[in-house]
């Protein structure tokens, strides 16, 4: 575009990466981050190799030094209480979130960019003197706010409490901690990401977080951490930790926010990162969407074409991944959300339900990838059909849909359209089988694979509740999401539609 001048509100890693790359290009950038450098927090966070793939493509040397902050993580090991069961896949990296931050810094400012660190802006402010403005002010984006009926914004509280905390823990691998207390479930997210630092996440639901007479949002000040819940959560999880400490940096209870924006321009201010979307961080990706993001603007505004035509380029490469990940996000949220009813299987099954929980990985990549967790979770199954007296008519080993006569009688149909799995909808649909124990069920239903993945989850809130044998109605192209699902004990049949 012809227009030169270009105002970036916020300095995480959208607006950085944004300024480095629009300097370079040869654009009069000023970037204003309204912390002072030496205040930034965070612990770590997960970066997805993809980003550095596609940053690598532009720009190698942001690329190459941002690589060398990174830890590259390839297991993925889930610790309940005493037991410890771990699968491999291909990585994420851990980034110490500051060390990230300063070197986009370093890289912006090389690039010629001038930044404002230690000055809030607003797009009132700046917009008189720039030609584009690019809000990257964050979650809490103001920008978006004063924006919000032009996007379409809207932002909504996920009732999951979480805590950002780190700890000094020799770690290999991410690893899942989860502990049950008297008050209820309660999960650390542990990333290690250099020099034997972790980030350490922990979430629960809120009725074990006020049973335990915690409350969202307590802290000293504005920049204290919530003493009482670090204390908490350092008893807790004392087995884990060992002698390692919990360590607190303005760590609070708080509820993740999911904003979606139905457009993500107005006039001349575009908003990308998360003050555009988020998705929720049990898929550690907000980092590199957000860089993804960067990438992909500054290629748009570096064309040819009028700043309208750069915007809709943007929106039209980025939205597609944006939605399939807030969808994935959605799948993870709910599996953590709901975690209580599968708690208590076996370790290996748990595991395989946790990886395959977003549906972008399945059992037939796990089988070869991780061949003695997929043996694992699969022997539980032969095991207590047998215990049960069932015979094991369908083995995912051998994925096959089953005909309805090889079914047998005895199994009731019911359309289960549209019906969101863990809702007050699906709850009303269980409630009208667990009236009727001892009953099997066919659950049926149209529509594409998401709908055929929440079906599955219905499947596996029926079978959780009321103990019956459920079956779903499968078409032939999805063998592997229906092996999946019953590996991972989601339901106990696939049958083939019709
Ligand atoms: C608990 C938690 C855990 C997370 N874990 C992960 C993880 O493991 N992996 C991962 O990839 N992501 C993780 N994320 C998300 C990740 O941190 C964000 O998605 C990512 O930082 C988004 O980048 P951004 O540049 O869009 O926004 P941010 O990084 O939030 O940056 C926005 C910046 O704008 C500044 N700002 C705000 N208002 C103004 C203003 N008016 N003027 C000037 N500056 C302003 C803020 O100070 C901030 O520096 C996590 C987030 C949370 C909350």
């Amino acid at each position: 575009v012809s227009s030169r001048r270009i105002a970036v509100i916020g300095g995480g890693p959208a607006g950085l990466l944004s300024a480095r790359l629009l300097a370079r290009n040869g654009f009069e950038v000023t970037l204003y981050e309204r912390l002072d450098p030496r205040a930034t927090y965070g612990f770590g966070v997960a970066l997805a190799g993809q980003a550095l793939d596609r940053l690598a493509a532009v720009d190698e040397e942001a690329a190459e030094r941002i690589a060398l902050l990174c830890l590259p993580l390839r297991r993925w090991t889930m610790r309940r209480e005493d037991e410890s069961a771990s699968v491999e896949d291909r990585g994420a990296s851990g980034v110490q979130r500051t060390g990230l931050l300063r070197t986009l810094q370093e890289l912006a400012a090389e690039a010629g960019a001038r930044i404002e660190a230690g000055t809030a802006a607003w797009v009132e402010q700046v917009s008189p003197e720039a030609d584009v403005v690019i809000l990257a002010d964050g979650v809490g984006s103001q920008g978006r706010e004063t924006l919000g009926a032009e996007l379409g914004a809207e932002v909504q509280n996920v009732p999951i409490p979480y805590m950002w905390c780190g700890a000094d823990l020799d770690l290999e691998s991410m690893t899942l901690f989860l502990r049950r207390t008297e008050h209820g479930i309660f999960c650390a997210h542990v990333m290690p990401y250099g020099g034997g630092d972790c980030t350490f996440q922990v979430d629960t639901v809120p009725a074990a977080l006020h049973s335990a007479g915690l409350k969202e949002d307590q802290g000293e000040g504005d920049a204290g951490s919530d003493e009482r819940s670090l204390a908490f959560l350092s008893d807790v999880f004392r087995p884990p930790l060992g002698a390692g400490e919990l360590l607190g940096n303005r760590s609070r209870w708080s509820t993740f926010r999911l904003v979606t924006c139905e457009r993500w321009s107005d006039g001349k201010c575009v908003v990308l990162g998360d003050a555009a979307h988020t998705a929720h961080y049990t898929v550690g990706s907000g980092t590199r969407m957000a860089m993804e993001d960067a990438i992909v603007l500054s290629a748009a505004l570096s064309g040819e074409g009028s700043l309208e035509a750069a915007f809709s380029s943007f929106e039209r490469d980025r939205r597609p991944a944006v939605e399939h990940l807030q969808w994935r996000a959605q799948r993870s949220q709910t599996w953590w959300r709901t975690l209580s009813n599968r708690y208590d299987l076996p370790l290996p099954v748990l595991l395989f339900s946790y990886f395959t929980r977003t549906g972008s990985v399945g059992l037939e990549r796990l089988a070869t990838s991780n061949p003695e967790i997929v043996a694992a979770a699969l022997a539980h199954r032969d095991e207590s059909h047998a215990h049960g007296g069932a015979e094991l008519l369908q083995d995912p080993r051998a994925p096959r849909l089953l005909s309805r006569d090889e079914l047998g009688g005895g199994f009731a149909t019911l359309a289960c359209d549209g019906v969101a799995p863990w809702s007050e909808q699906s709850r009303a649909l269980v409630a009208g089988v667990g009236g009727e124990r001892g009953r099997s069920v066919v659950l049926t239903g149209g529509g594409d694979r998401r709908a055929l993945l929440d079906r599955f989850d219905v499947a596996e809130e029926m079978r959780t509740a009321t103990g019956a044998a459920v079956a779903v109605a499968v078409p032939d192209d999805a063998l592997d999401d229906a092996a999946t699902a019953i590996a991972a004990g989601r339901l106990d049949y696939a049958v083939k539609e019709g």
